[in-house]
């Protein structure tokens, strides 16, 4: 049975972990939407990989384009989601992975309510701020905001499917993995196979 590809939907607070969740999930047969940003690349980020960089007068085109599924501003920077690699992934069965943050999310939902929103939590607040600061990629100041933002963010949970919490990555992407599945045992996901075979 050919099916569409399920859009799962990856948020939490900065520093939870998702991008290192993301990066295991890929060696498997997941793909991952490559967003646009304005925020600028950390080292070791390339664009078209990572992210398309994109200059705010760029993403702004896009919108107005009507080129992106989602777009919010989290933190000063323009993140969205390009529309075309979502809908052709889709179409091919494949399975796609959107990592966004939660107001994006909200967006994509009311487009593909069928959707799987999870939300990437940290063990405990301690952690997430020790996870931030040994990433070491965002200044004291952002990393400041970021965890303020995370505040936030966590209230939003009840919008989401499904919790994990990213303590042990294995368990993590563990979970994920059995969420998909019985996702994709879902009985109305059926409707037209269970039809072809009493036509028969
Ligand atoms: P996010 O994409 O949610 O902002 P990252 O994936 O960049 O978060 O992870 C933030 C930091 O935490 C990284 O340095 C990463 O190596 C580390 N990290 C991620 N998951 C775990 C984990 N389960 N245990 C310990 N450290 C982790
Ligand atoms: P970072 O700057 O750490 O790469 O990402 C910051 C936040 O933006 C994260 O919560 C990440 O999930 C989110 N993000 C990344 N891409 C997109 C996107 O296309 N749309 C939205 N709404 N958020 C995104």
């Amino acid at each position: 049975m050919q099916s569409e590809g399920l859009k799962i939907i990856l948020s939490g607070p900065s520093g939870s972990g998702k991008g290192t969740i993301v990066k295991e999930l890929i060696k498997e047969d997941f793909r991952l939407s490559i967003s646009a940003t304005t925020r600028k690349p950390r080292i070791g980020e390339e664009n078209e990989v990572h992210y398309f960089f994109k200059t705010v007068e760029e993403f702004e085109e896009m919108i107005e384009k009507d080129e992106l599924l989602e777009y919010a501003n989290f933190c000063n920077n323009y993140y969205g989601t390009p529309k075309s690699f979502i809908d052709k992934s889709v179409e091919e069965g494949k399975d796609v992975i959107l990592e966004i943050e939660v107001q994006g999310a909200m967006q994509v939902k009311s487009v593909y309510p069928d959707a799987i929103f999870v939300f990437i939590m940290p063990p405990n607040f301690e952690e997430l701020k020790s996870r931030l600061i040994g990433r070491a990629t965002e200044t004291d100041d952002v990393i400041e905001v970021r965890l303020k933002r995370a505040e936030d963010e966590l209230q939003m949970y009840r919008e989401y499917d499904y919790i994990v919490i990213n303590d042990r990555l294995e368990d993590a992407v563990d979970h994920i993995k059995q969420i998909v599945q019985a996702e994709k045992l879902k009985s109305y996901r059926y409707k037209s196979y269970i039809e072809n075979m009493l036509k028969k």
